[in-house]
């Protein structure tokens, strides 16, 4: 012993109501000594410190009125079979008011009770942060599994709906109790495209709820907003007073919205490249178990990949799209190119012919129509030969301005002369209003082109009909509009229109490879302009181009 300890204890009385307190007064943990109903007889220092109460201010008490809160019922009960008994008991105690636990010896001796009392606070803290890092571990490694077996299910297919529906499925019952895929429908509707739940009439019963209360777009909460916002919506626990308070005038609502018996939830969005593709949501409808952040992080990582997914599949559509278009467009222009080429054949085989029987010899003008019709043939193929170099050059980014300044208005008084025969040949009258001058920064060729494309489709489409030309400026821009009283274009072509091998006609009736207006609008945003069009079905077509006539700095 060192010279301070014994001093200490010497310091208090040795013997309190003829206990030895010596060795009890050097304990770590708190005793205190109690007659058989439990009236303080002497309590140790540690005792005093531990729950911070003087030794006299205990002393001829009863324990558990000094110790309300921790020393409850149960506690009294064990003390009393030990007074009782004999037999000493040992056992955990937990104070939930201070979050402090103790384990507690009552043993009886000399006809008095001995509580002894070691706090064990730190441990059990200890005890539960290591449990709370297990769980976290395992509830980590079973979400990268998950997640794992995600990416595996959303890479099996490029089909958007296959995808979803089997990423439901996986959910359940690993993370969800119900999973649902939907995503924005036509007029603010909400379409839902997959459906998993663990008990099958759950299904029925959602699908009913949502027949008779429909999502919608435009819903201040839940999956509609989450697809409006895209914003994940997370409610840990759905409290049914809330519930009741917010449909407290629908009581057949609240009643069918109850039935479903969800407890919790979250919903989060499927973003691609800025896009709220759908909403990924997971219901809970057990009331034990409770989403908490780390399911929010999961979902949101789920709904990443998802969305990845799905853009990947939507990219496929549209190479797949893309290919079928290429391959539509190879077998028109092979056949546009063929019958230029088979009526040229034709005709210089017919020449040949006329010049080798030279007996019979064929009259000049005969000669000369055949020689018209080879020429026209010849300028139909330059000019689809043209156009797919035009094509080729566009796309490679070789759209080469050649600018000078010109006059639109003389420009379309030069051209409609080359157009003269088409129009007789298509009983068309054209009417031209440009008056001018109507002068810009242009590029020539290119300009020719438009009117050339333009007067064109008007003449092809507008059969029979007048056809009008007019050019104008003010101060800023110069235009051109073209006008047939042909078939109209429907629309829905109107917005394909200026599309890359989009022809909405039917090939049977008109030839074209279906790049005029693309190679068109191309010219014309180059320029910084813009092309319109005015149409309806059997009503005509007005096309306007508008340019700036100086260009932008
Ligand atoms: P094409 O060489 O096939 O005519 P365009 O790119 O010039 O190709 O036109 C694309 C489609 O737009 C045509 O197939 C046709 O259906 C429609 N179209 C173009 N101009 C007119 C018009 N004046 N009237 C009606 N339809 C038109």
């Amino acid at each position: 012993m060192t010279g301070q300890g014994p001093a200490s204890a010497d310091s208090r009385e040795p013997d309190v109501a003829g206990i030895d307190t010596v060795l009890l007064d050097q304990l770590p943990e708190s005793v205190a000594v109690c007659s058989a109903d439990a009236v303080c007889l002497y309590v140790n220092p540690a005792m005093e410190r531990a729950f911070g109460r003087s030794r006299l201010d205990q002393l001829g008490r009863v324990l558990w009125e000094l110790y309300p809160d921790m020393l409850g019922a149960t506690f009294q009960e064990r003390f009393r079979r030990v007074a009782a008994t004999g037999v000493a008991e040992e056992f955990e105690c937990h104070v939930a008011q201070r979050e402090r636990w103790f384990v507690k010896r009552l043993l009886r001796g000399h006809g008095r009770v001995y509580v002894f009392s070691r706090e064990i606070t730190a441990e059990k803290k200890q005890e539960a942060t290591l449990r709370g890092l297990y769980d976290e571990t395992r509830r980590a490694q079973r979400h990268a599994a998950f997640l794992a077996q995600a990416s595996e299910v959303l890479a099996s297919s490029l089909e958007q709906e296959q995808i979803l529906q089997r990423m439901a499925h996986l959910a359940v019952p690993t993370l969800a109790d119900g999973c649902c895929v939907d995503i924005p429908g036509p007029d603010g509707q909400v379409r839902r495209i997959a459906m998993a739940c663990v008990r099958p009439d759950q299904v029925e019963l959602t699908q009913a709820f949502h027949a008779r209360y429909p999502l919608r777009m435009d819903d201040a909460g839940g999956i509609g907003r989450v697809l409006r916002v895209g914003v994940t919506e997370f409610v840990p626990e759905l409290q049914p007073a809330l519930l009741e308070q917010a449909l407290a005038g629908d009581p057949e609502r609240l009643q069918a919205t109850l039935a479903l018996g969800v407890k919790s939830y979250i919903s989060v969005p499927l973003i691609s490249r800025g896009r709220v593709l759908g909403a990924l949501t997971l219901v809970n409808t057990d009331a034990v178990r409770r989403y908490t952040q780390a399911d929010v992080r999961l979902a949101e990582d789920l709904a990443r990949r998802a969305a990845a997914s799905l853009d990947n599949g939507r990219l496929y559509m549209e190479a797949q799209d893309a290919v079928r278009a290429r391959d539509t467009f190879l077998s028109v222009a092979s056949h546009e190119l063929n019958t230029p080429l088979t009526s040229l054949t034709l005709n210089v085989q017919a020449l040949r012919r006329d010049l080798e029987s030279r007996s019979a010899a064929t009259p000049p003008e005969a000669l000369g129509a055949k020689v018209v019709a080879v020429q026209r043939q010849l300028s139909r193929l330059s000019s689809l030969v043209r156009e797919l170099l035009d094509v080729s050059r566009i796309t490679a980014g070789r759209l080469r301005l050649e600018r000078e300044e010109l006059d639109l208005a003389a420009l379309a008084r030069e051209m409609v002369p080359r157009f003269s025969e088409d129009l007789s040949r298509a009983g068309c009258e054209l009417r031209l209003d440009a008056p001018g001058p109507a002068t810009g920064s242009w590029d020539r060729l290119r300009l020719e082109q438009v009117f050339q494309n333009l007067l064109s489709n008007a003449i092809k489409y507008g059969r029979g009909r007048p056809i009008e030309l007019r050019v104008g400026a003010d101060a800023e821009r110069a235009w051109l509009v073209v006008r047939d009283e042909g078939v109209g274009i429907p629309p829905e072509g109107q917005a394909r229109l200026f599309q890359r091998f989009e022809r909405l006609a039917s090939e049977r009736h008109y030839g074209g490879l279906g790049l005029g207006l693309w190679i068109v609008k191309q010219i014309v945003d180059a320029l910084e302009g813009r092309i319109l069009v005015e149409s309806a079905p059997g009503r005509g077509s007005t096309f306007t181009v508008e340019l700036p006539r100086q260009k932008a700095r």
